[in-house]
Protein backbone atom coordinates (compact mmCIF):
# COMPACT_ATOMS: atom_id res chain seq x y z
CA UNK A 1 0.00 0.00 0.00
CA UNK A 2 1.11 3.61 -0.75
CA UNK A 3 0.70 6.47 1.50
CA UNK A 4 -1.70 8.96 -1.14
CA UNK A 5 -4.01 6.28 -1.71
CA UNK A 6 -4.83 3.13 0.15
CA UNK A 7 -5.22 1.02 -3.06
CA UNK A 8 -2.28 -1.40 -3.70
CA UNK A 9 -0.32 0.19 -6.64
CA UNK A 10 0.51 -2.85 -9.09
CA UNK A 11 2.62 -2.03 -11.22
CA UNK A 12 5.37 -1.66 -8.40
CA UNK A 13 4.72 -5.16 -7.09
CA UNK A 14 7.41 -7.54 -7.02
CA UNK A 15 6.58 -11.02 -7.88
CA UNK A 16 6.76 -11.91 -4.08
CA UNK A 17 4.89 -8.97 -3.04
CA UNK A 18 2.19 -9.77 -5.78
CA UNK A 19 1.65 -13.23 -5.05
CA UNK A 20 1.10 -12.32 -0.89
CA UNK A 21 -1.37 -9.71 -1.79
CA UNK A 22 -3.11 -12.03 -3.92
CA UNK A 23 -2.71 -14.74 -1.47
CA UNK A 24 -4.67 -12.37 1.11
CA UNK A 25 -7.35 -12.35 -1.43
CA UNK A 26 -7.65 -16.13 -1.10
CA UNK A 27 -6.31 -16.38 -4.79
CA UNK A 28 -4.45 -19.23 -5.76
CA UNK A 29 -0.11 -18.75 -6.58
CA UNK A 30 -0.72 -18.96 -10.37
CA UNK A 31 -2.72 -15.86 -10.28
CA UNK A 32 0.69 -13.95 -9.99
CA UNK A 33 1.41 -15.42 -12.96
CA UNK A 34 -1.69 -13.93 -15.17
CA UNK A 35 -1.81 -10.74 -13.31
CA UNK A 36 1.62 -9.91 -14.05
CA UNK A 37 1.67 -10.40 -17.95
CA UNK A 38 -1.60 -8.37 -18.46
CA UNK A 39 0.47 -5.44 -16.43
CA UNK A 40 3.63 -5.57 -17.73
CA UNK A 41 3.51 -8.11 -21.36
CA UNK A 42 0.05 -6.62 -22.71
CA UNK A 43 -0.01 -3.03 -20.84
CA UNK A 44 -3.75 -3.05 -19.98
CA UNK A 45 -5.02 -0.23 -17.96
CA UNK A 46 -8.44 -1.47 -16.77
CA UNK A 47 -9.14 -4.59 -14.96
CA UNK A 48 -12.10 -5.51 -17.17
CA UNK A 49 -9.90 -6.03 -19.88
CA UNK A 50 -7.74 -8.93 -17.68
CA UNK A 51 -10.17 -11.81 -19.42
CA UNK A 52 -8.93 -15.24 -17.73
CA UNK A 53 -9.16 -13.64 -14.47
CA UNK A 54 -12.85 -13.92 -12.49
CA UNK A 55 -14.86 -11.68 -12.63
CA UNK A 56 -14.74 -11.69 -8.56
CA UNK A 57 -11.01 -10.81 -8.35
CA UNK A 58 -11.61 -8.04 -11.47
CA UNK A 59 -14.38 -6.75 -9.25
CA UNK A 60 -12.41 -7.28 -6.29
CA UNK A 61 -9.20 -5.51 -8.00
CA UNK A 62 -11.69 -2.17 -8.94
CA UNK A 63 -11.69 -1.53 -5.38
CA UNK A 64 -8.70 -2.50 -3.65
CA UNK A 65 -6.03 -1.69 -6.58
CA UNK A 66 -4.94 0.48 -9.41
CA UNK A 67 -3.04 0.53 -12.08
CA UNK A 68 -1.10 4.08 -12.35
CA UNK A 69 1.06 5.11 -14.96
CA UNK A 70 3.16 8.55 -14.73
CA UNK A 71 1.54 10.35 -16.92
CA UNK A 72 3.43 12.08 -19.75
CA UNK A 73 3.13 16.10 -20.26
CA UNK A 74 5.68 17.00 -22.60
CA UNK A 75 8.57 15.08 -24.65
CA UNK A 76 11.88 16.67 -26.50
CA UNK A 77 13.78 15.19 -28.98
CA UNK A 78 17.38 15.81 -29.62
CA UNK A 79 18.90 15.86 -33.66
CA UNK A 80 21.29 12.76 -31.82
CA UNK A 81 18.01 10.49 -31.66
CA UNK A 82 17.91 10.93 -27.70
CA UNK A 83 14.34 11.60 -26.35
CA UNK A 84 13.37 13.17 -22.76
CA UNK A 85 9.79 12.75 -21.49
CA UNK A 86 8.29 14.79 -18.69
CA UNK A 87 6.21 12.60 -16.66
CA UNK A 88 3.63 13.45 -13.48
CA UNK A 89 4.72 12.44 -10.42
CA UNK A 90 1.40 11.93 -7.88
CA UNK A 91 2.31 14.47 -5.96
CA UNK A 92 2.18 16.57 -8.93
CA UNK A 93 5.92 17.65 -9.07
CA UNK A 94 7.12 16.67 -12.24
CA UNK A 95 10.23 14.25 -13.00
CA UNK A 96 12.09 13.43 -16.42
CA UNK A 97 13.26 10.14 -17.97
CA UNK A 98 15.85 9.69 -21.11
CA UNK A 99 15.72 6.96 -23.88
CA UNK A 100 19.21 6.75 -25.36
CA UNK A 101 19.19 4.63 -28.99
CA UNK A 102 22.29 3.47 -29.98
CA UNK A 103 23.43 1.14 -32.65
CA UNK A 104 22.97 -2.32 -31.19
CA UNK A 105 21.05 -1.21 -27.85
CA UNK A 106 18.28 1.61 -26.20
CA UNK A 107 19.31 2.88 -23.26
CA UNK A 108 16.30 4.31 -20.89
CA UNK A 109 17.63 6.52 -17.85
CA UNK A 110 15.04 6.35 -14.76
CA UNK A 111 14.62 8.93 -12.12
CA UNK A 112 14.43 7.30 -8.71
CA UNK A 113 12.88 10.89 -6.69
CA UNK A 114 11.96 14.04 -7.37
CA UNK A 115 14.99 16.47 -7.21
CA UNK A 116 17.73 15.23 -5.34
CA UNK A 117 18.65 15.74 -1.38
CA UNK A 118 22.51 15.66 -2.26
CA UNK A 119 23.89 18.24 -3.42
CA UNK A 120 26.37 17.29 -5.31
CA UNK A 121 28.03 20.86 -6.72
CA UNK A 122 28.20 19.77 -10.15
CA UNK A 123 25.06 18.19 -10.63
CA UNK A 124 21.87 20.47 -11.70
CA UNK A 125 19.76 18.62 -10.09
CA UNK A 126 20.76 18.46 -6.70
CA UNK A 127 20.40 22.81 -7.24
CA UNK A 128 16.97 22.31 -7.07
CA UNK A 129 16.28 20.79 -3.69
CA UNK A 130 14.54 17.44 -2.80
CA UNK A 131 10.62 17.43 -3.16
CA UNK A 132 9.89 13.61 -3.04
CA UNK A 133 10.54 10.35 -3.78
CA UNK A 134 8.86 8.11 -6.73
CA UNK A 135 6.83 5.07 -5.30
CA UNK A 136 8.32 0.94 -7.00
CA UNK A 137 4.80 1.74 -9.25
CA UNK A 138 6.10 5.04 -10.73
CA UNK A 139 9.76 3.80 -11.52
CA UNK A 140 8.32 0.62 -13.58
CA UNK A 141 5.92 3.60 -14.66
CA UNK A 142 8.61 4.63 -16.55
CA UNK A 143 9.90 2.05 -18.23
CA UNK A 144 6.51 0.56 -19.17
CA UNK A 145 5.52 4.29 -20.43
CA UNK A 146 8.43 4.15 -22.67
CA UNK A 147 7.83 0.61 -23.79
CA UNK A 148 4.65 1.33 -24.80
CA UNK A 149 5.61 4.75 -27.04
CA UNK A 150 8.53 2.34 -28.50
CA UNK A 151 6.13 -0.49 -29.36
CA UNK A 152 3.70 1.95 -30.90
CA UNK A 153 6.24 3.43 -33.31
CA UNK A 154 7.76 0.01 -34.95
CA UNK A 155 8.99 2.03 -37.91
CA UNK A 156 12.17 2.93 -35.21
CA UNK A 157 12.63 -0.52 -34.19
CA UNK A 158 13.64 0.71 -30.60
CA UNK A 159 13.25 -1.27 -27.62
CA UNK A 160 14.53 -0.71 -24.20
CA UNK A 161 17.51 -3.15 -23.63
CA UNK A 162 19.48 -1.56 -20.76
CA UNK A 163 18.01 0.48 -17.51
CA UNK A 164 20.46 2.90 -15.68
CA UNK A 165 19.07 4.82 -12.67
CA UNK A 166 21.06 7.91 -13.73
CA UNK A 167 18.22 10.43 -14.05
CA UNK A 168 16.35 12.66 -11.20
CA UNK A 169 17.60 11.40 -7.56
CA UNK A 170 19.70 9.23 -5.21
CA UNK A 171 17.99 5.36 -5.52
CA UNK A 172 19.65 4.31 -2.48
CA UNK A 173 18.06 6.86 -0.62
CA UNK A 174 14.94 5.57 -1.98
CA UNK A 175 15.61 1.83 -2.06
CA UNK A 176 12.41 0.73 -0.33
CA UNK A 177 10.73 1.45 -3.55
CA UNK A 178 13.90 1.16 -6.00
CA UNK A 179 14.42 -2.74 -4.90
CA UNK A 180 10.92 -3.74 -5.75
CA UNK A 181 10.85 -1.76 -9.08
CA UNK A 182 14.58 -3.36 -10.33
CA UNK A 183 12.59 -7.07 -9.32
CA UNK A 184 10.15 -6.03 -11.70
CA UNK A 185 12.47 -4.79 -14.65
CA UNK A 186 14.34 -8.12 -14.17
CA UNK A 187 11.69 -10.47 -13.67
CA UNK A 188 10.71 -12.90 -17.11
CA UNK A 189 6.81 -11.39 -15.91
CA UNK A 190 8.06 -7.55 -15.74
CA UNK A 191 10.51 -7.03 -18.16
CA UNK A 192 12.75 -9.23 -18.62
CA UNK A 193 15.83 -7.52 -18.55
CA UNK A 194 19.02 -9.33 -17.47
CA UNK A 195 20.78 -8.36 -14.49
CA UNK A 196 24.05 -6.92 -16.35
CA UNK A 197 21.45 -4.47 -18.26
CA UNK A 198 20.28 -3.35 -14.79
CA UNK A 199 22.21 -0.75 -13.37
CA UNK A 200 21.91 1.90 -9.89
CA UNK A 201 24.16 4.04 -9.82
CA UNK A 202 24.66 5.46 -6.47
CA UNK A 203 26.79 8.63 -5.21
CA UNK A 204 27.83 6.26 -2.14
CA UNK A 205 24.84 5.29 0.29
CA UNK A 206 26.97 2.73 1.97
CA UNK A 207 24.45 1.10 4.10
CA UNK A 208 22.26 1.24 0.70
CA UNK A 209 25.08 -0.69 -1.02
CA UNK A 210 24.56 -3.49 2.10
CA UNK A 211 21.21 -3.51 1.74
CA UNK A 212 21.27 -3.77 -1.78
CA UNK A 213 23.36 -7.00 -1.40
CA UNK A 214 21.00 -8.92 -0.03
CA UNK A 215 18.27 -7.71 -2.01
CA UNK A 216 19.21 -7.83 -5.48
CA UNK A 217 21.86 -9.28 -8.24
CA UNK A 218 21.96 -5.88 -10.62
CA UNK A 219 24.89 -3.90 -11.73
CA UNK A 220 26.13 -1.35 -9.34
CA UNK A 221 27.97 1.63 -10.62
CA UNK A 222 29.31 4.22 -7.86
CA UNK A 223 29.83 8.38 -8.46
CA UNK A 224 33.45 8.17 -6.92
CA UNK A 225 34.53 11.36 -9.03
CA UNK A 226 37.64 12.35 -7.05
CA UNK A 227 40.77 10.11 -6.35
CA UNK A 228 40.81 11.11 -2.46
CA UNK A 229 38.48 12.40 -0.01
CA UNK A 230 39.49 15.63 0.76
CA UNK A 231 38.49 16.61 -3.34
CA UNK A 232 35.54 14.19 -2.52
CA UNK A 233 34.41 16.00 0.15
CA UNK A 234 33.82 19.13 -1.79
CA UNK A 235 32.63 17.84 -5.02
CA UNK A 236 30.44 14.83 -2.86
CA UNK A 237 29.18 16.33 0.29
CA UNK A 238 27.62 12.72 1.28
CA UNK A 239 31.22 11.43 1.65
CA UNK A 240 32.08 13.27 4.69
CA UNK A 241 29.50 10.95 6.24
CA UNK A 242 30.59 7.43 4.13
CA UNK A 243 34.54 7.88 3.14
CA UNK A 244 36.23 6.61 -0.17
CA UNK A 245 37.47 3.68 1.99
CA UNK A 246 33.91 2.40 3.11
CA UNK A 247 32.51 3.52 0.14
CA UNK A 248 35.02 0.37 -2.09
CA UNK A 249 34.92 -1.93 0.80
CA UNK A 250 31.21 -2.43 0.58
CA UNK A 251 31.31 -2.00 -3.30
CA UNK A 252 34.16 -4.85 -3.17
CA UNK A 253 31.82 -7.37 -0.82
CA UNK A 254 28.66 -6.30 -3.35
CA UNK A 255 30.65 -7.15 -6.85
CA UNK A 256 32.32 -10.59 -4.73
CA UNK A 257 28.91 -11.51 -4.13
CA UNK A 258 27.77 -11.35 -7.32
CA UNK A 259 30.60 -13.48 -8.59
CA UNK A 260 30.90 -14.37 -11.89
CA UNK A 261 33.50 -11.83 -12.35
CA UNK A 262 30.91 -9.10 -12.35
CA UNK A 263 32.41 -5.60 -11.89
CA UNK A 264 31.22 -2.26 -10.37
CA UNK A 265 31.56 0.79 -12.83
CA UNK A 266 33.69 3.62 -11.64
CA UNK A 267 31.74 6.45 -12.62
CA UNK A 268 34.34 9.97 -12.82
CA UNK A 269 33.22 13.24 -13.92
CA UNK A 270 35.88 15.38 -15.36
CA UNK A 271 36.11 18.99 -14.18
CA UNK A 272 38.22 21.16 -15.82
CA UNK A 273 41.41 21.98 -13.78
CA UNK A 274 39.65 20.19 -10.40
CA UNK A 275 40.20 16.25 -11.07
CA UNK A 276 41.27 15.46 -14.46
CA UNK A 277 45.15 16.39 -13.86
CA UNK A 278 47.66 13.65 -14.52
CA UNK A 279 48.38 13.61 -10.54
CA UNK A 280 44.47 12.92 -9.95
CA UNK A 281 45.12 10.01 -12.85
CA UNK A 282 47.92 8.37 -10.80
CA UNK A 283 46.20 8.51 -7.50
CA UNK A 284 43.05 7.11 -9.22
CA UNK A 285 45.32 4.34 -10.39
CA UNK A 286 46.44 3.80 -7.04
CA UNK A 287 43.43 4.20 -5.11
CA UNK A 288 41.55 1.37 -7.51
CA UNK A 289 43.89 -1.35 -7.72
CA UNK A 290 42.87 -4.52 -6.92
CA UNK A 291 39.12 -3.34 -7.09
CA UNK A 292 37.21 -5.34 -9.83
CA UNK A 293 36.44 -2.46 -12.05
CA UNK A 294 35.73 -0.74 -15.12
CA UNK A 295 35.80 3.08 -15.25
CA UNK A 296 33.16 5.16 -17.02
CA UNK A 297 34.57 8.88 -17.57
CA UNK A 298 32.04 11.55 -18.10
CA UNK A 299 32.86 15.27 -19.32
CA UNK A 300 30.70 17.51 -17.23
CA UNK A 301 27.58 18.91 -18.87
CA UNK A 302 27.10 22.49 -18.33
CA UNK A 303 24.43 24.01 -16.75
CA UNK A 304 23.91 27.56 -16.34
CA UNK A 305 25.35 28.99 -12.82
CA UNK A 306 27.20 25.80 -12.49
CA UNK A 307 30.94 27.17 -11.70
CA UNK A 308 32.38 24.35 -13.90
CA UNK A 309 33.78 23.87 -16.80
CA UNK A 310 33.91 20.72 -19.45
CA UNK A 311 37.98 20.19 -19.84
CA UNK A 312 39.53 19.69 -23.82
CA UNK A 313 38.62 16.91 -25.71
CA UNK A 314 42.52 16.49 -25.34
CA UNK A 315 42.36 16.84 -21.67
CA UNK A 316 39.83 14.23 -21.47
CA UNK A 317 42.11 11.96 -23.94
CA UNK A 318 44.99 12.66 -21.71
CA UNK A 319 43.39 11.02 -18.54
CA UNK A 320 42.01 8.19 -20.30
CA UNK A 321 45.06 7.28 -21.61
CA UNK A 322 47.23 7.21 -18.09
CA UNK A 323 44.10 4.82 -17.11
CA UNK A 324 44.34 2.37 -19.97
CA UNK A 325 48.26 2.18 -19.63
CA UNK A 326 47.57 1.71 -15.95
CA UNK A 327 45.56 -1.53 -17.08
CA UNK A 328 42.06 -0.79 -16.48
CA UNK A 329 38.97 -1.04 -18.97
CA UNK A 330 38.40 2.92 -19.31
CA UNK A 331 35.35 4.17 -21.72
CA UNK A 332 34.68 8.45 -22.37
CA UNK A 333 30.67 8.15 -22.07
CA UNK A 334 29.77 10.10 -24.70
CA UNK A 335 27.23 13.25 -24.43
CA UNK A 336 24.32 12.34 -25.46
CA UNK A 337 21.16 14.60 -25.72
CA UNK A 338 22.77 17.94 -24.46
CA UNK A 339 20.39 19.91 -27.01
CA UNK A 340 17.40 19.12 -25.06
CA UNK A 341 19.04 18.97 -21.50
CA UNK A 342 18.96 15.39 -21.16
CA UNK A 343 22.59 14.70 -20.13
CA UNK A 344 23.93 13.42 -17.61
CA UNK A 345 23.64 15.80 -14.35
CA UNK A 346 21.17 18.16 -16.81
CA UNK A 347 17.64 16.73 -15.68
CA UNK A 348 15.68 19.68 -13.74
CA UNK A 349 12.34 18.33 -14.27
CA UNK A 350 9.84 20.62 -12.46
CA UNK A 351 10.36 20.97 -8.66
CA UNK A 352 7.15 23.17 -7.25
CA UNK A 353 7.48 23.10 -3.94
CA UNK A 354 11.01 24.29 -3.13
CA UNK A 355 10.06 25.05 0.80
CA UNK A 356 11.14 21.07 1.50
CA UNK A 357 14.45 22.52 0.77
CA UNK A 358 14.75 24.85 3.25
CA UNK A 359 12.93 22.93 6.12
CA UNK A 360 12.60 19.28 7.22
CA UNK A 361 14.59 17.96 4.18
CA UNK A 362 17.55 20.69 4.64
CA UNK A 363 17.82 18.59 8.23
CA UNK A 364 17.85 15.30 6.53
CA UNK A 365 20.94 16.37 4.70
CA UNK A 366 22.58 18.04 7.39
CA UNK A 367 22.30 14.22 8.70
CA UNK A 368 23.75 12.83 5.68
CA UNK A 369 26.93 15.01 5.88
CA UNK A 370 27.56 15.20 9.55
N1 LIG B 1 22.48 9.81 -7.50
C1 LIG B 1 23.03 8.88 -8.45
C2 LIG B 1 22.50 9.12 -9.88
C3 LIG B 1 22.91 10.45 -10.36
S1 LIG B 1 23.04 10.85 -12.05
C4 LIG B 1 24.55 9.00 -8.44
O1 LIG B 1 25.05 9.94 -7.86
O2 LIG B 1 25.21 8.12 -8.99
C5 LIG B 1 24.18 9.81 -12.81
C6 LIG B 1 25.60 10.32 -12.99
O3 LIG B 1 25.69 11.62 -13.58
C7 LIG B 1 26.33 10.41 -11.67
O4 LIG B 1 27.59 9.82 -11.79
C8 LIG B 1 26.45 11.89 -11.49
O5 LIG B 1 27.47 12.24 -10.60
C9 LIG B 1 26.68 12.36 -12.89
N2 LIG B 1 26.51 13.79 -13.08
C10 LIG B 1 25.81 14.64 -12.29
N3 LIG B 1 25.91 15.90 -12.76
C11 LIG B 1 26.66 15.85 -13.88
C12 LIG B 1 27.09 16.83 -14.82
N4 LIG B 1 26.74 18.10 -14.71
N5 LIG B 1 27.86 16.40 -15.84
C13 LIG B 1 28.19 15.10 -15.98
N6 LIG B 1 27.80 14.13 -15.13
C14 LIG B 1 27.05 14.50 -14.08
Amino acid sequence: MKDCSSKHDLLGLSQPQMTSMLGELGEKPYRTSQVMKWLHHRFVDDFSQMTDISKKLRAEFDSIAEILEPEVMSEKRSTDGTRKWLMRSRTGSAFETVYIPEDTRGTLCVSSQVGCILDCTFCSTGKQGFNSNLTAGEIVGQLRVVERILEAQPENGQRVTNVVFMGMGEPLLNADEVIPAVSVMMDDLGYGLSKRKVTISTAGVVPGIRRLKENTDASLAISLHAPNDQLRDQLVPLNRKYPIAELLDASRDYALNLGEKRTITIEYILLDGVNDQAQHAHELVALLQDFPCKINLIPFNGFPGSGFKRPSNRAVRFFQEKLVQAGYATMVRTTRGEDIDAACGQLAGKVDDRTKRSSRYQKIAQQLVD
